[in-house]
């Protein structure tokens, strides 16, 4: 009871932030993209897990999954 709400006197003070170039973020996202198209993930261990690439063939050092290249 009787208890008042402050009122923020200083509006304004520190907005000052939605102004930078936000370029970076987007770089990252695309360097990822890149990333995870050309990095085969493995169906066993799931996300986070990868295949090794070889020459013809990715495989899971960890559940040893194998996956064969096609050949076009
Ligand atoms: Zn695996």
């Amino acid at each position: 009871m009787g208890k008042k709400k402050k009122v923020r006197a200083r509006e304004g003070g520190k907005k000052a932030r939605a102004k930078r170039p936000g370029s970076k973020k987007y770089k990252m996202y695309s360097i990822e993209d890149n990333k995870l198209a050309k990095k085969r993930v493995c169906p066993r261990c799931g996300q986070g897990v990868f295949l090794a690439e070889h020459k013809d063939r990715w495989s899971c050092g960890k559940c040893g999954y194998t996956e064969f290249k096609k050949k076009n």
